[in-house]
């Protein structure tokens, strides 16, 4: 009832019982957890037929056995996840890389491959279960699945809090919108030569009963890679124009609002379809909500995503050009396509006056996005020398800190009502 028929080695609640069996009888001893994966264990299966797989997983429970951590109980938890208790002394990290490196021969084929292992070490007298310090070695391995050259990661509180706010993004969506908990922040945009307020970005934030405030830096990769960030974007947009379009009736100035549009909403037809339905039959002034994009989603948009595009363009909404230059830039982008507003990404203007190349890199991106009859917002403003250098050679916006941070709705409608 404990074994795994495939590996021989422990199932889960073999394993689970076994080692809390050991952490019984052994109190003054330190242990730690193991905990693997095989990458791309599918391919063998789908390349080999299950048989292999079967055969493979077979012999992974045999190597980890029979290996220098001298295991005290191996199991597998499911498909290619194997777990191992180990003395302290045993968890020998500098050997793990050549323990997750193996090559797998079948008739006259080598197939290399990898493993990635999370290791928790377990506190004398703690009270967890051991199903709860496998999760902890998993959430130490998860936290290096996206990286090829670490194999093994050890786990930190950190990276629980970490993975507990990433993670709750996903269940917590429709209940965050519901219950308000999902705020929309506007950080205006000035002209660069009035100083007034031209434009403004919304930005989504998260304000969670459970844990304080979110990032989003965090929530919205964890959205992006479950595509529920369409559900978000689209919140934010209905957010924005209830508030131009409650400015509007008040008869209060407005301006307008910059929206972000994940790559994943450029691949998603169903929101795509609404977005454009909405702003067909939208009365307000065509132009009032602007969509960015990032270069990255405008190049790994389909045929639909690029029809999209450009009938929103014929709607008369504004397309801006999300962090201009960082990471792989191509000036096919603002050539394929008629952009309306450049935002040079922050990592140019914070090198302001750093870097004598990284100053002439600004003055030709803004001259080249003149001639091609984009504006330019620079992002990231946070110094006086910084925004007189952009003003000196034609910059037409400023979003910064220097002028103003993202802010709740009412102290953005002071700021207008101020202004205006
Ligand atoms: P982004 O679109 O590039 O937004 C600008 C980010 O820079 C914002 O961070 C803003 O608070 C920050 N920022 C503005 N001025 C300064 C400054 O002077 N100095 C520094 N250091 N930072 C400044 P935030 O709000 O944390 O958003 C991070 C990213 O999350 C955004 O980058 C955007 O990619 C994404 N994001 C935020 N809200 C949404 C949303 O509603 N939908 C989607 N799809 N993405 C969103
Ligand atoms: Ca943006
Ligand atoms: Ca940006």
């Amino acid at each position: 009832m404990e074994t795994d028929s495939v590996t021989g080695a422990l199932n889960r609640t073999g394993f689970f019982h076994k080692v809390r069996e050991i952490l019984e009888s052994e109190p003054e001893q330190d242990f730690a957890i193991a905990y693997f994966n095989i990458q791309r264990f599918k391919t063998v299966n789908d390349l080999f037929g299950y048989e292999s797989g079967d055969e493979l997983l077979k012999r992974a429970a045999q190597i980890l056995a029979g290996c220098f951590l001298n295991p005290l109980a191996v199991g597998r938890l499911e498909a290619d996840r194997f777990v191992a208790l180990t003395k302290k002394e045993d968890m020998d990290l500098e050997r793990l890389p050549e323990l997750l490196h193996r090559t797998y021969t079948k008739g006259e084929l080598n197939l290399d491959l990898y493993g990635k292992c999370g290791v928790y070490f377990i506190p004398r007298h703690t009270k967890l279960s051991v199903s709860e310090m496998c999760d902890r070695a998993k959430i130490a391995k998860s936290n290096i699945s996206n990286q090829f050259v670490q194999p093994y990661a050890v786990f930190n509180e950190q990276m629980r809090v970490d993975y507990e706010q990433r993670s709750i993004a996903l269940f917590h969506l429709d209940d965050g919108i519901k219950n308000g908990e999902i705020q929309v922040y506007y950080q205006p945009i000035y002209d660069a030569w009035t100083g007034g307020i031209a434009l403004a970005e919304a930005l989504a934030r998260w304000f969670s009963g459970e844990f304080g405030s979110i990032s989003p830096a965090k929530f919205i990769p964890t959205l992006e890679e479950s595509g529920y960030i369409t559900k978000l974007d689209y919140h934010v947009y209905q957010t924005v124009y209830n508030l131009i379009e409650k400015r509007r009736k008040e008869g209060k100035r407005v301006v307008d609002i910059g929206v972000n549009l994940s790559r994943m909403d450029l691949m998603d037809k169903h929101i795509m379809d609404t977005i454009l339905e909405d702003v067909k039959n939208s009365d307000l002034p065509s132009g009032s909500i602007s969509y960015e994009l990032t270069e990255s989603a405008y190049a790994g948009m389909s045929e639909d995503g690029n029809s999209f595009l450009t009938k929103m363009h014929e709607e008369g909404t504004k397309l801006l050009v999300d962090d201009f230059g960082s990471g792989v830039s191509s000036f096919s982008t603002i050539r394929d396509f008629d952009f309306d507003i450049l935002k040079l990404d922050m990592g140019f203007v914070q090198k302001i006056g750093l870097n004598r190349k990284n100053n002439n890199i600004i003055i030709s991106l803004i001259e080249l996005a003149h001639r091609l009859d984009l504006k330019v917002i620079a992002e990231g403003v946070e110094t006086k020398e910084q925004a007189d250098f952009l003003r000196n050679y034609g910059c037409d916006y400023f979003q910064g800190y220097y002028f103003a941070k993202p802010m709740p709705q009412e102290e953005f409608e002071a700021l207008l009502d101020k202004q205006s």
